[in-house]
């Protein structure tokens, strides 16, 4: 699942249980609208080109 964080609007893949946000530590998470599941999927891409092709 891919959660995005309220507090600071980081969008991260969530693993297992996770509670509360990797970048901030917030408890404010929530599942990701696709449109910032879009954003996250773009990013990967872009920061990760090589990892995709592989
Ligand atoms: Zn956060």
């Amino acid at each position: 699942m891919i959660c995005t964080c309220d507090e600071c609007r980081y969008t991260f893949k969530r693993v297992g249980s996770y509670k509360y946000c990797p970048d901030c530590g917030s408890d404010r998470i929530r599942q990701a609208t696709p449109k910032e599941k879009k954003e996250y999927i773009d990013y990967q891409k872009e920061f990760y080109p090589k990892q995709q092709l592989a």
